[in-house]
């Protein structure tokens, strides 16, 4: 039934119902095809699945734990669990795609991948992996995240990737797949676009997602070991949607699991304070897809803000659209403030500091827990929070220890 479902969606141009397609320019339009149709012989390949296979053991450490939260449950109720995608090499889930991305490119033939990066995990993981294979790594990040992500600029250039800085607009995510893009197109022959989550024009949603599923396939069956049954919720943090489509992607049949997806509530709900797309957008294109969508009055794509640079992005994957729609997932918003307490208490109560964004689905499986305290819960740990530290004590300080 699940491979009917991954038959069925997307479509042959693309569509999630009424959701993703390739809003692009006829240059591309061709480009996106000639991707499709490798994608399509090429992942079928034994040489391919057993190629990524090896690197997934051998070089990412797959499979990555799942593991039960025992204090964090004691305080809060609920049993928690963890698939502890900040195990994976590079400290979040996203080397997932850029592996298979990258061993893409090289059966395709190219020499350089393209990249855009918002708190700069995916653009380590694609060096990560542009290293592996030496192919050349071209990233593209704005200015206030590179300004925000320091760590993660220099592990770039250590791997050997080319770090490009934006400056236009609001110089973080938005912008970078914007510069990327125009970079990609001035050499599609020799290049390749590597999109850092379930977004962009097809094939780049399916592609991703495909990669990502290997989360939900580990997670299902390690959680069915230790406990014998399937969990009553599964959550995870939407910015693009690619950590969520992972482990989403093994529970859409099972309807006795309940699916979270966390959006970042930022500051508050007003305008431009948040990046809550699911709950507050409406459908629009954008960076050449379909999706819901936040706008500005002119029907642009709006300004976000979250305290996690890998959520601020007005768009969202098709899939989660269609699938927000349908009404199999349920979205809902945690706040700045909520994801600060959850970051401290995970790295307190079981010595595990999460990333900002992973914190977000943590926050919201804590509301879970105390609102459910009969039910399972398993939260999809993204990352890793070693590259957000500095900016946390700095914006927010330690909690005080009175508690
Ligand atoms: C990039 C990132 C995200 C957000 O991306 P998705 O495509 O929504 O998964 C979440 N968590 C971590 C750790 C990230 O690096």
């Amino acid at each position: 039934m699940t491979d009917n479902y991954f038959k069925t969606f997307p479509n042959k141009e693309g569509f999630f119902e009424s959701y993703g397609g390739a809003f692009i320019p006829p240059v591309l339009e061709e480009e996106m095809k000639k991707i499709t149709d490798a994608y399509f012989a090429i992942s079928k390949s034994h040489a391919f699945i057993s190629e990524l296979r090896s690197i997934r053991k051998h070089y990412q450490g797959r499979p990555t734990p799942v593991y039960y939260c025992n204090r964090l449950s004691e305080k809060y109720g609920g049993r928690i669990y963890l698939k502890r995608e900040d195990l994976n090499h590079t400290g979040a889930h996203k080397l997932n795609h850029c592996m298979g991305e990258a061993l893409l490119a090289k059966h395709m033939g190219k020499k350089k991948l393209i990249a855009e990066t918002g708190a700069g995990q995916h653009g380590v993981a694609l060096a990560t992996a542009a290293a592996y294979f030496g192919l050349e790594c071209e990233i593209h990040m704005g200015e206030v995240d590179i300004a925000k992500e320091h760590p993660n600029v220099v592990r770039m250039k250590i791997l050997g990737a080319t770090v490009v800085p934006v400056s236009h607009g609001l110089k973080t995510l938005k912008e970078a797949v914007d510069s990327a893009f125009e970079a990609y197109l001035k050499d599609p022959i020799n290049s390749i676009y590597c999109i850092g989550s379930v977004v962009g024009p097809h094939p780049f949603p399916m592609i991703v997602r495909d990669f990502q599923r290997i989360i939900g396939i580990e997670a299902k069956e390690q959680f069915f070991d230790m406990t014998g049954e399937l969990p009553d919720n599964v959550v995870a943090c939407v910015g693009g949607g690619s950590n969520a489509m992972g482990i989403f992607s093994a529970f859409l049949d099972d309807k006795e699991c309940t699916l979270y997806g966390v959006e970042p509530g930022g500051r508050s709900l007003a305008y431009g304070e948040h990046a809550a797309t699911m709950t507050l957008g409406s459908p629009g294109v954008i960076h050449g897809f379909k999706c819901y969508m936040l706008k500005d009055e002119n029907g642009e794509p709006g300004a976000v803000h979250s305290v996690a640079s890998g959520l601020d992005y007005p768009g969202v994957g098709p899939e989660h659209s269609m699938l927000k729609d349908q009404e199999r997932v349920t979205y809902d918003s945690v706040s700045d403030q909520e994801t600060i307490n959850a970051f401290y208490e995970l790295s307190r109560l079981e010595g595990i500091i999460p990333a900002l964004e992973s914190a977000h689905a943590v926050a919201y499986a804590i509301k879970l827990a105390q609102k459910n305290p009969q039910s399972s819960i398993l939260v999809n740990l993204s990352g890793r929070g070693d590259k957000d530290i500095d900016f946390i004590v700095d914006t927010y300080g330690l909690p005080s220890d009175n508690k």
